[in-house]
């Protein structure tokens, strides 16, 4: 089932901190088909509809080398969620989970990440396809699929260490 806002049977809500620890800028804006959360994926699929990131000024140049990967990281923050639920209940049937244990937009910060693939950039605009997000999400960042990526900068000691026991 799809929530809007509403609280369910079971779920608990807290009283959400007045304070922030830390502040965000959105790279950008999402344009996929979806207006409604009644009608938009759960998840992403590879061979889902083609959508657009608009990247805005000044981070257009961020996109530089973007194109090399067949796929990307993308995070974007749900506007839209309630960020005061701890336990919820997707099935809306009574029964009930921790928000940590689920993929639900509603989280106290609610960012979203989909595997998308890179159809083509024009210029400021990426159009991909793997997309489970509102039309006009903000777009909070975007990085090469792991799995494509090889650290560029030298290793480091780190890198080599494993568990002793
Ligand atoms: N793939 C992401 C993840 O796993 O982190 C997001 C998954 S979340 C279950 C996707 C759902 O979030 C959609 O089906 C829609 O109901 C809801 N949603 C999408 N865009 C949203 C937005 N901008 N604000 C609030 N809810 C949104």
């Amino acid at each position: 089932m799809v929530r809007e806002n509403e609280i369910r049977a079971g779920e608990t809500t807290i009283d959400f901190p007045s304070r922030t620890d830390a502040g965000v800028t959105f790279i950008g804006r999402i344009n996929t088909p979806w207006t409604s959360r009644l009608t938009c994926p759960r998840q992403g699929r590879p061979d889902g509809p083609v959508c657009s990131m608009t990247i805005f000024p000044p981070w257009e140049q961020a996109l530089d080398g973007i194109e090399h990967f067949e796929r990307l990281e993308v995070l974007y923050w749900l506007h839209l969620s309630r960020r005061d639920l701890v336990r919820q209940s997707p099935a809306n049937d009574g029964s009930a989970r921790g928000t940590f244990a689920l993929r639900s937009p509603a989280r106290p910060n609610p960012i979203g990440t989909s595997i998308v693939r890179l159809v083509e950039r024009q210029g400021a605009v990426l159009k991909v396809q793997g997309l489970d997000c509102l039309d006009d999400t903000p777009l909070l960042d975007l990085k090469p699929d792991r799995s494509l990526f090889t650290p560029i900068a030298p290793p480091q000691a780190g890198d080599f260490e494993m568990r002793q026991d």
